[in-house]
């Protein structure tokens, strides 16, 4: 078997919610929601199915789709995209970061990553015969180290991967840190694969701002979007990059030797869901932001030290003012077998050395299971 595959254990995500069913434990560790996204979606997925939309779809992504994703591009961000060239539509965005890094590397490209750093990328990265250049952000406040990122970048690197809203932390980028980035990128002349699957998903009135939106960055970005994100359908796996008509033709040559193509009735139905008024967007983030406090709230009512976040599904909660003797990976079995609460320990999230006494719990859950979770836990403590 290959080596570095070999090497590596299960998903994080995996083993806990196997963790989380063996115990009857109410699930916050794996990001994803406990109700389905809207309804006309899932409608016009299942008329797209009866409708005869069964066979392979264009390798690039069904026109609908790489015409509706061209479209918010535009009304979100003022990115302007040929659907025809610049959009390619994947099986999720973690094919769309696999494809990303196959179209741009070769051997012994350095690329640099910003920890901590969601489960697939380093694996990627290696198996490419890539090097992989980390930058670590530190909590509390996961600013980003300016001076250890320009250290990072040297002649042999290719692309910074960036993560913005961020998984586990919640950070969102501010503009002038994308500024700082976009700098070293075109000083380097290098690219950004830009995983931003938790666009839609900020809160608290700030904005979502691409990488690519910003001066002499859209020729250098390649920016993923995830519909199961966006439209709370996570099981569907539908993706879309955005990409310069270069690399566009580049990773369309990975994406038709990693899947070839995305089931045609979901990527229809996905182009209804962008198509949405702002109200559907605004609402999720409403409600996701509603659910953050209401968790936030009940974990520090326990005695957590709860992250702010900014974005995404996640808190992020520091457990040692409780009484817990041992690590977070300790701490997420205990209460997952003991409390009826699963959560992922942060440090999963590292390559190396890693804090070890935080926990980030999903909070993209019904209000119902959210208090019922936050009773479990005050009941154990
Ligand atoms: N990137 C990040 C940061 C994520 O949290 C996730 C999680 N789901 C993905 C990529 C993968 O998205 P998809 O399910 O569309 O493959
Ligand atoms: N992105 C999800 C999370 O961070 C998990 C996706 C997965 O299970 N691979 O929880």
């Amino acid at each position: 078997p290959n080596q570095l595959l070999d090497a590596i254990g299960t998903t994080i995500f995996t083993v806990m919610s196997a963790l989380a069913v063996q115990h009857g434990a109410i699930n916050l560790g794996q990001g994803f929601p406990d109700t389905d996204g809207p309804a006309d979606i899932i409608d016009a997925a299942a008329n797209a199915l009866r409708d005869g939309r069964n066979q392979y779809p264009p390798l690039a992504g069904v026109p609908e789709l790489r015409q509706a994703v061209a479209a918010a591009n535009d009304r979100f961000y003022g990115i302007k995209a040929d659907p025809g060239t610049d959009i390619i539509v994947t099986s999720g965005a973690t094919e769309a970061i696999t494809a990303c890094l196959m179209a741009l590397l070769d051997p012994g490209d350095e690329v640099v990553l910003i920890e901590p750093l969601y489960d697939t990328y380093l694996p990627v990265v290696k198996l490419l015969g890539a090097v992989p250049r980390l930058v670590r952000l530190n909590p509390p406040d996961w600013v980003l180290p300016r001076a250890d990122l320009e250290a990072a970048f040297g002649p042999r690197t290719k692309l910074l991967l960036l993560n913005s809203p961020m998984n586990p932390t919640g950070k969102v980028f501010s503009a002038d840190e994308l500024g700082f980035i976009a700098g070293l990128l075109a000083r380097h002349d290098a690219y950004a694969v830009c995983d931003e699957v938790y666009e839609h998903l900020i809160f608290d009135g700030a904005k979502h701002i691409p990488l690519m939106s910003l001066p002499r960055m859209r020729e250098r970005c390649a920016r993923i979007g995830s519909a199961g994100k966006t439209f709370s359908l996570t099981g569907w796996k539908v993706g879309y990059i955005t990409a310069p008509r270069h690399l566009a033709a580049i990773i369309a040559r990975a994406h038709q030797n990693l899947t070839f193509t995305t089931p045609p009735n979901l990527q229809r139905a996905v182009a209804v869901g962008l198509a949405k008024d702002d109200a559907y967007f605004e609402g999720l983030a409403a409600d996701l932001a509603a659910k953050r406090d209401c968790l936030s709230a009940g974990l520090s009512a326990i005695g957590f030290q709860v992250l702010p976040t900014a974005g995404s599904y996640f808190v992020t909660a520091d457990f040692s003012p409780l009484d817990f003797a041992g690590d977070d990976t300790a701490f997420c079995r205990q209460i997952t077998e003991h409390a009826g609460v699963a959560a992922i320990p942060v440090s999963a999230f590292y390559a190396g050395e890693a804090p070890r006494h935080y926990a980030r719990f999903a909070f993209c859950k019904r209000d119902d299971v959210l208090d019922e979770a936050i009773s479990r836990l005050s009941a154990h403590f």
